[in-house]
């Protein structure tokens, strides 16, 4: 059945495909973004924490995003905090940003369907060439399109419905509370390590602003032990910390969703299918950080795709500089990022406290670079100045396990 006909479609209206949408736009592509929810950025499945210079890269104002200046970070046994003069970090506004997103889109050009379900792709000789749709009435459609990109989050359900090659992954869950808390310092985020926390996760104090901060647990799924309802829970009442910043606290929201962590090998263009964000496994699994990852990878991809259309189409070798240049800038990020993640997965409540300790040392912009992976000989040098007994440490937690004691292969989610 003939339809409505895009130079590209995107399923999936999160940062990653937003922001790919608002570049073709601008480069004159017509563009159809296509999301399942009837609102963009609803319901909120992340906690937002991010970089203040990529989100003023990606032109996000900055009055979407809340900035604090410390980092604490807690074990069981220590204590650490790292402090900027200046913010560098944010949370982010999620559904006014990501509304932002929707509509710089639209002011580019782009159309963007919600309440709408890509159902599957149409494919002619061995590619996309456009989307079938479902509308909340029921109704389908079919869109034609010379490039289709995957923006669907961690399901990847379009590259999965095409046959993508997809690599084992491991899911992680998050469960988060947003909580108006007058006590709690706008100017701090909160960081808990270890098993009694969340087991081969992470927890979080996230300052949003207005006098409101995001609590939560992050674990790896399959889960054994304490939900993480209960863990959040046990949280709350048991960190001393917590218990005061949170005094005369008020739930306001519930955030939860799903995350994937993988090697990043598997590919970004498969037979003219594009793949950006979570779809790929463009997350950081040491953080379970994927917004500007997102962003950057949908920027990427959609300098290629106008390359490409201008170059004859889908077929174009200007297609693959997407994965060419995303490999270059962020590949080995992500790849140290699963490494040290899948090493530190089973790790005791007293290697977190050494850990702890270790980094207490560190200088803040030294930290930042750790949290986002980004490694290098000069950075390292400069760790070990400020922190020698690190080598042992590192050398304890990096050092690979007995069989025996390693985690469970990856789940499906
Ligand atoms: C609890 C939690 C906390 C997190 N905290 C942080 C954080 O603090 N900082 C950070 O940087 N990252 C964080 N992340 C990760 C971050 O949220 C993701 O990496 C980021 O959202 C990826 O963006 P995306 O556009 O690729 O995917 P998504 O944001 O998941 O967007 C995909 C969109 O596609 C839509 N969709 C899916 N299938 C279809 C379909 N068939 N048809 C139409 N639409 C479809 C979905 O509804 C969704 O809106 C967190 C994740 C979780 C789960």
């Amino acid at each position: 059945m003939e339809g409505a006909r895009f130079d590209v479609v995107i399923v999936g209206g999160g940062p990653a495909g937003l922001t790919a949408a608002n570049v073709l736009g601008e480069a004159g592509a017509t563009v159809l973004v296509v999301e399942k929810y009837p609102e963009i950025g609803e319901p909120v499945r992340t906690s937002g924490g991010t970089w203040i210079r990529d989100m003023a890269e990606h032109g996000i104002p900055a009055d979407l995003y809340h900035t604090f200046r410390r980092i604490r970070l807690v074990t069981a046994g220590s204590e650490a905090t790292f402090e900027h003069r200046e913010a560098r970090a944010c949370v982010l506004d999620v559904r006014r940003a990501y509304q932002y997103l929707a509509s710089r889109s639209v002011r580019a050009g782009a159309s963007v369907r919600t309440g709408t379900t890509v159902q599957g792709l149409s494919i002619r000789k061995g590619r996309p060439s456009g989307a079938v749709l479902r509308h909340a009435s029921g109704r389908t459609e079919h869109v034609r399109a010379e490039v289709v990109v995957d923006a669907s989050g961690y399901a990847a359900s379009a590259s999965r419905r095409f046959g993508v090659p997809i690599g084992p992954r491991l899911y992680g869950l998050g469960l988060e509370e947003e909580l108006e808390a007058p006590a709690y310092d706008q100017d701090e985020a909160v960081l808990f390590l270890g098993r009694q926390f969340a087991p081969d996760g992470y927890a979080w104090a996230f300052p949003c602003g207005r006098g409101r901060v995001r609590v939560g647990v992050g674990m790896p799924l399959p889960r054994s032990g304490s939900s993480p309802a209960e863990l959040l829970q046990r949280l709350r009442s048991e960190s001393a910390h917590l218990r005061e910043a949170l005094a005369g606290a008020r739930r306001v929201e519930v955030h939860r969703g799903i995350v994937p962590f993988s090697q990043p090998r598997d590919p970004l263009v498969w037979h003219g299918l594009v793949r950006v964000g979570d779809a790929a496994g463009q997350v950081s699994a040491l953080a379970g950080e994927g917004i500007r990852l997102a962003m950057d990878a949908g920027t990427m991809a959609a300098r290629a795709i106008t390359g490409a259309l201008e170059d004859g189409g889908p077929g174009s070798a200007r297609l693959r500089e997407y994965e060419r240049s995303w490999r270059r800038s962020q590949g080995r990020e992500l790849r140290a990022a699963y490494r040290v993640h899948r090493r530190m997965l089973g790790r005791s409540d007293a290697d977190w406290e050494r850990l702890g300790r270790a980094l207490r040392p560190l200088a803040a912009g030294q930290v930042d670079r750790l949290l986002r992976s980004r490694y290098s000989s000069v950075w390292l040098m400069g760790v070990l100045m400020r922190s020698p007994r690190i080598i042992p440490v590192a050398i304890g937690l990096l050092r690979p396990r007995p069989p025996s004691t390693r985690p469970e292969r990856s789940a499906s989610a």
